[in-house]
């Protein structure tokens, strides 16, 4: 039985029917889920009401709802099409690094997620610490296409995980926000994690969130408030972006340098290939558009039909 009134608190991982949540006062308490809440993710805001404490349990309350979401992460389910995954995040840290190569592709298919769900992105080098050891032509490429993020209006920030003295302009733009880490597997995403909250027990792992829950991991997200206020959130579960429900048209979208000519093809349905009278294809000849972001667009539509499963073939 719940005792006294209701409470707010935010979720900072979820096991089935039970979630771990922080109270008002920042107290870990973990609570059942009445059956009655449909949905419930890492970042949602709660109202909760404590278990009687003379209970045997080691569960502290009972989540009876959820507030009204600002954001929602959702990843890819093969089944059940998208599977949500983290709520309210005000930003999105998309980390690559020189190793594995350093790919605008991956970038703008993160990019085009950001901008579908409306939560801006950061992106951020990591291992910048090997930039001195590729050849200059590559330096100069990796260079040139971090100056084109910045000439479209994205925040760009060279770090390295390996140098934690010079992490201070990724803790400025982490301060009073909430973050969430994506990107490949290998870039060093949970040794920035690290970095930035050095007082993570290692054996514990930045992942599991030392919950004792460990099986249950591998697709939770997992909340680290930070020493200078905001938060951080790391969940495996979330490094991989959905876009295959996406209409090309929203894709063209989420290219946000593409907006100023959207609607100025000749065609309705141009395709923005080799479509007479293409208003991107002029903008990348009269150099109003990097040619790069046409490509890599090109390279999402091609990925997005090949990939999109279909029920018949998905059982
Ligand atoms: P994750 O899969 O994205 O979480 O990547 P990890 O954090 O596990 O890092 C992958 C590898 O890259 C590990 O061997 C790290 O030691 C290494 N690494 C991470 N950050 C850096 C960095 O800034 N510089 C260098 N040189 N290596 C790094
Ligand atoms: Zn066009």
């Amino acid at each position: 039985d719940t005792v006294g009134g209701p409470e707010a608190g935010v979720v900072i991982s979820r096991y089935g029917q039970q979630a771990i949540i922080v109270t008002a006062d920042d107290t870990p308490m973990r609570c059942h889920i009445r059956r009655t809440v449909e949905s419930l993710v890492c970042g949602d805001e709660v109202v909760w009401r404590r278990l009687d404490p003379s209970s045997a349990e080691d569960v502290g309350g009972v989540i009876e709802a959820v507030q009204p979401r600002r954001s929602l992460l959702s990843r890819p389910d093969y089944y059940d099409g998208l599977k949500p995954v983290a709520a309210n995040v005000d930003q999105i840290l998309i980390i690559s690094s020189l190793l594995p190569a350093f790919s605008t592709q991956i970038i703008d298919r993160y990019l085009v997620a950001c901008e579908d769900i409306e939560v801006t992105p950061v992106i951020v080098l990591n291992k910048a610490d090997l930039m001195s050891e590729l050849p200059p032509e590559e330096q100069n490429q990796i260079e040139a296409a971090l100056q084109m993020y910045q000439d479209i209006g994205y925040r760009v920030l060279k770090v390295s995980a390996k140098q934690i003295g010079g992490l201070k302009p990724l803790h400025d733009v982490l301060e009073g926000q909430v973050s969430i880490v994506v990107g490949q597997s290998g870039v060093g995403k949970s040794s920035l994690v690290n970095a930035l909250l050095p007082d993570i027990d290692a054996s514990v792992g930045p992942i599991s969130g030392g919950s004792g829950l460990g099986q249950h991991t591998t697709t939770v997200a997992t909340r680290y408030p930070l020493p200078d206020g905001g938060v951080l959130i790391d969940s495996p579960g979330i490094r991989e972006f959905a876009l295959w429900h996406l209409e090309p048209e929203r894709v063209a979208w989420c290219f946000r340098d593409f907006r100023p000519f959207l609607g100025q093809c000749k065609f309705r349905d141009c395709k923005h290939v080799d479509d007479p009278g293409c208003a991107l294809q002029q903008a990348v000849v009269d150099g109003d558009l990097h040619e790069l972001r046409l490509y890599n667009f090109h390279r999402i539509i091609e990925s997005m039909t090949l990939k999109k499963p279909s029920r018949a073939t998905a059982k």
